[in-house]
């Protein structure tokens, strides 16, 4: 990494407002020490201003590069939700992706408006249609041949005409720097357009006097960084605008190419530059149309983990450490955390990489190959596979691993009967809570005994 024996910052996988200053590190203008001390361990801390930065850093680069043709910006909320972010969200005027009936009732909880509100999911239940329907969502995306039955059968009980998209599936798998483009698809979600069966549910939706179809949709993959993939999405998808336009001498409006855009997770990567990204998908999107002589669709995206996940740094403290010799004659120092794949499932989920900094204090003592663990009754639970740690790092220490935003408190689960972490926001010297720290009696209230009945 080419630093000396200092503690490493590395202000590109920090949020923006994060420093190491002085002895240890500080989050928002709040040092790690006193975070740790008020809120216990392990801690979310999502750096508030980075975060509204970020959403509105999007919703700019949208505007800018598809110029008339914006859509908008839907936050995923499966990233991360909580009501207080979606009132930042709303506050910045974009808009909440939700897949389930929970998602959902966090952006009631925040009064989230309706008509910015879109309602994904492969296999929505009969009551988050409902549901959705009921409050007046912006649109349904629409993803299986069940569900065109459904959402007409359910819009029409409720006396509505439903605004849909259609998932579709376009053949490319993306993978970070790299992509696959394929004529089959092998995944859960959405229609395949190479199979026949998107232009099959275009005629089914056609035929539900209770459905108005907006447009398509297509979500490729996560933690992109080129556009190749996008592109690829892009032409298919308006070549079936196309084919629409050919068959029913009408322009569908809208194009949602989904989110996946990349962010830095370790030291010397760079996350995706939005303007960037955008400016090139703009220019491919326009170059397909211009091809089939369609007018340029609103076009609309769903970045999650480009929002939240670089805002966010884990606080975990240090319970244990032990060196074992390897088969190879060389030392692993083991260092274990109060937390693990329960706050973080994405190491042993996707053998995702991370990095991590000594937080309360400065060392000079050797980096040593260290490996970070957590504290569940599972050899996989690891959050760092392997990194360069400070020797002398021990019970009491607080470590501290950026860019947790996206996908850990949201896949947080119980496992060991561990309580969830707390999340606190961190403002110019300021922190609160915005989820709070389960505890042993929330594990517990699930917990029924009853006589038994006939049923
Ligand atoms: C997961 C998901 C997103 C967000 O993905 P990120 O990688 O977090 O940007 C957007 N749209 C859909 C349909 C998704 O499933």
């Amino acid at each position: 990494m080419g630093h000396n024996n200092h503690n490493f910052f590395a202000p590109e996988v920090f949020s923006m407002n994060s420093e190491f200053e002085g002895l240890e590190l500080n989050l928002g203008g709040c040092n790690a020490t006193s975070l740790a001390r008020e809120f216990g361990t392990p801690l979310f801390v999502i750096d508030e201003p980075d975060f509204k930065f970020r959403a509105q850093a999007w919703k700019e680069a949208l505007e800018e590069s598809f110029e008339g043709s914006a859509g908008m910006v839907f936050y995923a909320a499966k990233a991360f939700i909580s009501v207080e972010v979606a009132k930042w969200i709303n506050d910045c005027g974009i808009g909440l992706d939700v897949c389930t009936g929970g998602e959902l009732a966090v952006a009631l909880a925040a009064n989230f408006p309706a008509e910015r509100i879109e309602l994904h999911g492969n296999n929505k239940s009969e009551a988050e249609i409902s549901k959705a329907i009921a409050v007046g969502v912006r649109a349904i995306v629409v993803d299986s041949f069940y569900e065109i039955e459904r959402v007409a059968r359910l819009a029409a009980e409720a006396g509505k005409i439903q605004k849909v998209l259609l998932r579709l599936t376009a053949g490319i798998e993306a993978h970070t720097h790299e992509f696959i483009a394929t004529a089959h698809e092998d995944v859960k979600f959405g229609f395949s357009i190479a199979s026949g069966a998107a232009w099959k549910a275009v005629e089914e939706v056609q035929q539900r006097a209770s459905l108005r179809l907006a447009g398509f949709h297509s979500h490729i993959g996560s933690q992109i960084f080129s556009t190749e993939g996008f592109a690829i999405a892009a032409s298919r998808l308006v070549a079936l605008l196309a084919k629409y336009r050919d068959h029913f001498n009408s322009e569908l409006p809208e194009l949602d190419l989904g989110g996946g855009y990349g962010i830095a997770y370790l030291p010397g990567e760079t996350s995706v530059d939005p303007l960037e990204i955008l400016r090139e998908l703009s220019h491919v999107v326009r170059s397909e149309c211009a091809k089939h002589q369609l007018a340029c669709p609103l076009v609309s995206i769903e970045p999650g983990r480009a929002i939240v996940g670089p805002t966010t740094t884990t606080i975990y403290s240090v319970g244990t450490t032990k060196n074992v010799q390897l088969d190879n004659g060389k030392n692993r120092r083991y260092i274990a955390v109060d937390g693990g794949m329960s706050d973080n499932i994405r190491t042993a989920l996707y053998q995702a990489e991370y990095f991590a900094i000594l937080a309360n204090r400065v060392s000079t003592d050797d980096l040593i190959s260290s490996r970070i663990v957590g504290k569940h009754c599972e050899s996989g639970d690891i959050v760092i596979r392997e990194i360069e740690l400070h020797g002398d790092i021990s019970p009491g220490d607080l470590l501290a691993v950026p860019a947790t935003g996206a996908y850990g408190r949201s896949m947080a689960s119980n496992y060991n009967h561990v309580p969830r972490p707390a999340v606190v926001a961190v403002k110019n010297g300021k922190a609160r809570l915005l989820v709070r720290r389960e505890t042993e009696a929330d594990l517990l209230a699930l917990d029924v005994v009853e006589p038994e009945r006939s049923i």
